[in-house]
C-alpha cells in the first residue's frame, strides 16, 4: 500500500542508491534501465512518482515525459527529472513537456525527499506525507501505520483511507455521498450503506483507547470527524 516510485537510470550504482532511500523512506521502488523498460513499467497500478534521469539509451527523459505527459492515462504522474550540471537549457525543456520538478545531481537523499514531498503536496494537497496525530491517535501515510498511544491499531484499506480522509478534514460534516466521493472515487458505484459499514469497522478497530468517539454520527446529515 505504500507508495510506489519508479526510478529511471541507466547508471546502475545512482539507480541501486535511488532504491535503497527511496525503500528507506517507506516508498517502494520499481526500477527501469532504460527508455523501454520503463515504457512496460509504466501500467496499472501506476507508480505515484516518476524519477526520471535525462540521458538514457534507447531514447531521452525528455522523450518519455512527453510522451507520458501527453497520454491522458498518464498525465497526471507527478515527474522529477534527474539531470547532470550544466544542462540549463535542458531544465527549461523538461519543465515545458511537463516534468513538475528537476533535481541536478549530484544531490543529498534529504534534498531529493524535500522535492518529492513538494511536488506531492501540489499535486495532491490531502496526501500529504506527513503523520498525522489527534489526541494520541496517529497515521503515518509513508508506511501506512496506525497507533493509537503507540498500540499497534489494524484495520482494513478502506478505513485507512476513510481515517487518513477524516484526519486531514477534521471539524466538518460530510454526507455519506460526498465521503463516497472523496474517499472511494467519484467512478465507483457503491451504495450509501456501504461507508455506515465502514464507518463501524473504523469505530470497531480504533476503539481500544476509546478514539472511536471521534467519529461521530451528525443525525440526518451524515459523519464529522471532532475531538469536541
Ligand atoms: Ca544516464
Amino acid at each position: 500500500m505504500s507508495r510506489k516510485i519508479l526510478i529511471v537510470e541507466d547508471e546502475a550504482p545512482i539507480r541501486e542508491m535511488l532504491s535503497f532511500v527511496m525503500e528507506q523512506h517507506g516508498y517502494q521502488a520499481v526500477e527501469a534501465n532504460d527508455y523501454q523498460v520503463a515504457l512496460e513499467k509504466i501500467v496499472e497500478p501506476f507508480p505515484d512518482m516518476i524519477l526520471l534521469d535525462w540521458m538514457l539509451p534507447g531514447g531521452s527523459g525528455i522523450q518519455l515525459a512527453k510522451k507520458l505527459k501527453s497520454d491522458d492515462f498518464t498525465r497526471n504522474i507527478p515527474i522529477i527529472m534527474l539531470t547532470a550540471r550544466g544542462e540549463e537549457e535542458d531544465k527549461v525543456r523538461g519543465l515545458e513537456v511537463g516534468a513538475d520538478d528537476y533535481i541536478t545531481k549530484p544531490f543529498s537523499p534529504k534534498e531529493l525527499m524535500a522535492r518529492m514531498r513538494a511536488v506531492f503536496r501540489r499535486v495532491s494537497p490531502t496526501a500529504l506525507d506527513e503523520p498525522l496525530e489527534i489526541e494520541g491517535l496517529k497515521l503515518d501515510p509513508i508506511s501506512h501505520r496506525v497507533t493509537a498511544y503507540n498500540d499497534r491499531v489494524d484495520m482494513g484499506p478502506t478505513e485507512f483511507k476513510l481515517l487518513h480522509f477524516f484526519m486531514t478534514h477534521p471539524e466538518r460534516v460530510y454526507s455519506r455521498e460526498q465521503l463516497l466521493d472523496n474517499v472511494w472515487g467519484t467512478n465507483v458505484y457503491v451504495e450509501d450503506r456501504t461507508v455506515d459499514v465502514h464507518i463501524r469497522r473504523l469505530r470497531k478497530a480504533i476503539e481500544m483507547h476509546g478514539h472511536d468517539r471521534l467519529v461521530q454520527t451528525v443525525r440526518g446529515v451524515g459523519y464529522r470527524f471532532s475531538s469536541r
